[in-house]
């Protein structure tokens, strides 16, 4: 088993790569806005909840969010190996992710962190908005401040892993297959070297 973290700002790209690496290796993909934008879609309780903290670009409560990312999990008893998109976003959530997977006898093996500048990330983000329908993607001000809820909120989950020495930057600009084939170079050296074998 083998259990990913793609990590990195709106906008780095995580969705886009996260759908071709779950198909290179048979791996379930959870991405937690995916599953508050199909809550809100659904007009359920949680979905409204966490509406008002998206619509903003703030993050939804961790307790919100680690018991619906827990239900995922544990719907996919069957899995080989998961890819967390979006998640986790706090030292919180870092923690209950441990927490939960060594309660199936797993772990994080590797966050694998998408490296993108401002500059790009503000393009993209403003692009997508175009054919994404997501309001947030496209005002300014909830993008900044999506922007800035990373750097102050999430950028602490990388140095969380990375004092388990489970760390690893990938720069995240150049063409999707470009960035995917680095992706998978850095995947297929941690499991050559923990003989996880998920090939
Ligand atoms: P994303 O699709 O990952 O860009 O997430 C869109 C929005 O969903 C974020 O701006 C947050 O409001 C919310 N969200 C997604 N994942 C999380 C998380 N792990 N913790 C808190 N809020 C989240």
């Amino acid at each position: 088993m083998i259990n990913l973290i793609l990590f990195g700002p709106p906008g780095s790209g995580k969705g886009t790569q996260a759908a071709l690496l779950v198909e290179r290796y048979q791996l379930v993909h959870i991405s937690t806005g995916d599953l508050f934008r199909n809550e809100i879609g659904n007009n359920t309780p949680l979905g409204l909840q966490a509406k008002a903290y998206m619509s903003k670009g703030e993050l939804v409560p961790d307790a919100i969010t680690i018991g619906m990312l827990r239900n995922k999990v544990e719907t996919h008893p069957e899995a080989r190996g998961f890819i967390f998109d979006g998640f986790p976003r706090t030292i919180a959530q870092a923690e209950a992710l441990n927490q939960l997977l060594e309660e199936e006898g797993t772990q994080v093996h590797a966050l694998l962190a998408l490296q993108v500048d401002d500059h790009e990330i503000i393009k993209r983000i403003k692009l997508r908005g175009q054919t994404s329908g997501r309001s947030d993607d496209m005002d300014e001000k909830v993008i900044q401040n999506r922007i800035d809820v990373y750097k102050n909120e999430t950028t602490p989950v990388f140095d969380f892993y990375a004092h388990l020495g489970k760390s690893h930057r990938v720069e995240g600009i150049g063409s999707v297959p470009e960035i995917f084939d680095r992706l998978c170079h850095l995947i297929d050296a941690i499991d050559q070297r923990s003989a996880l074998r998920i090939h």
